[in-house]
């Protein structure tokens, strides 16, 4: 099942649980609008390579839509879909004044040079100006895009408009109006959800057993956080292959041998899949790379008892039904991954107001965000006797649907 299918029907359920009719399924199954461009760029060997983009506005009853630009080979449409969706979802869970959007542009980053990629992302947004704009709709990082090339997205878009547009996309560097702590704020968010889910199970932090799937953003920033906390890193992945100590791995090492992409494990020889890594011995197990990544075959061997999911889509839909029935906590990641998009949200704040704020500022706002979430949720799911991820839909789907019954559109 496609990720985009098995997100409509959690949606529906969601909708179904908290009363609302089918009209209002048929309005928050798919975006709103799905723009998709050819982005002709001159490479540098000479020859001119057409890519294609997208960039899907899934709801903008609450306001403006909002969400990343992925630079990957396996974007495709349905995938553009789920993430604008899944964007709308994590906006209502930390109740931020957005809709959620999306974009993607089959590529693969790994393989061009840094000029190569300043015009795809600026031919990139010259595609989509008409549609995106600081009130309409703001991209920012995603899978493999990083804050230089929102600071070219963030130029490019400025010229074209012929004023300094910093609210046009957030992940910027701090000297173009970025915000603190917008590098590390999933992977902080992560380690809040972390702190929660141990609190309900009873663990403490100290010696819990931690296996990081990916190596990215998201993934390398928490392997640090939990190393600092005094977890065990027992095992982490890139695309290449994982590697697993049950001793705990020496993280900072790895840290300073990883590429800016998040390769590292090219370097060792000892390596196991990343299949293989998922289901080795661990207290808690953190997918933070892409989707699909626990089904319904390889679910029932996690020894995990807490799963934290700081990728988008990492478990589907059947094998979130095997956890949740081993009894394993699931923080769903359209809670777990939201930090990114809150130190966004704050980031736009403070491009709007011109007014800049500390990290710790950042830090406290963000917590308060995460945390109050995570209790609406968990108290959702004791309440509701539903499980994590459709408490989360619930929760996230609420206030769009409410917005555009409001609006009168449904
Ligand atoms: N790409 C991130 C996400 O999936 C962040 C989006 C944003 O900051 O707007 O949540």
């Amino acid at each position: 099942m496609n990720v985009l299918h098995s997100t409509q029907i959690i949606i529906r359920e969601a909708l179904s649980k908290l009363g609302y009719p089918d009209e209002m399924y048929e309005l928050l199954k798919e975006p709103l609008r799905l723009l998709t461009v050819r982005i002709p760029v001159r490479m540098d060997d000479g020859h001119m390579q057409i890519f294609t983009g997208y960039r899907a506005q899934h709801n903008d009853a609450v306001g403006p839509t909002k969400g990343g630009v992925r630079f990957h080979p396996d974007v495709n449409e349905d995938e553009v879909k789920a993430l604008s969706i899944w964007m709308s979802l994590k906006c209502g869970i930390v109740d931020l004044p957005y809709g959620g959007g999306k974009g993607g542009i089959i590529c693969d980053p790994r393989k061009m040079s840094f000029r190569e990629l300043e015009r795809l992302s600026r031919g990139y947004v010259r595609a989509i100006s008409q549609v995106v704009g600081p009130s309409k709709d703001i991209p920012a990082p995603d899978v493999m895009t990083n804050s230089q090339i929102m600071a070219w997205m963030m130029d490019e878009y400025s010229r074209i408009r012929e004023f300094d547009a910093p609210g046009f996309i957030t992940g910027k560097p701090i000297v173009l109006g970025g915000s603190h702590g917008r590098e590390t704020a999933t992977a902080k968010g992560v380690t809040m959800m972390i702190y929660k889910a141990l609190q309900k199970k009873d663990i403490a932090i100290h010696n819990a057993r931690v296996i990081i799937q990916g190596f990215g953003n998201a993934g390398s920033f928490l392997a640090k956080f939990m190393h600092d906390a005094g977890a065990r890193v027992v095992g982490i992945s890139d695309a290449n292959g994982a590697l697993y100590n049950p001793d705990g791995l020496d993280i900072p090492e790895l840290l300073e041998r990883r590429d800016s992409f998040g390769t590292v494990t090219n370097l060792f020889s000892n390596t196991i899949t990343n299949r293989e890594m998922l289901e080795q011995e661990c207290d808690i197990l953190v997918p933070a790379a892409i989707e699909n990544q626990i089904t319904r075959e390889n679910a029932h061997r996690i020894k995990a008892g807490i799963i934290v999911e700081a990728a988008n889509g990492p478990t589907t839909l059947e094998a979130t039904k095997i956890l949740t029935d081993n009894g394993i906590l699931l923080v769903p990641d359209v809670l777990a991954s939201a930090g990114g998009v809150i130190v966004s949200y704050f980031e736009w704040v403070q491009n709007n107001q011109g007014y800049y704020w500390t990290e710790e500022e950042v830090e406290a706002k963000l917590r308060k965000k995460m945390e109050d979430s995570f209790e609406n949720v968990y108290q959702l799911h004791l309440t509701r006797k539903v499980d994590m991820r459709l408490a989360a839909y619930m929760s996230g789907v609420r206030k769009m649907a409410e917005a555009s019954r409001y609006r009168g559109w449904i």
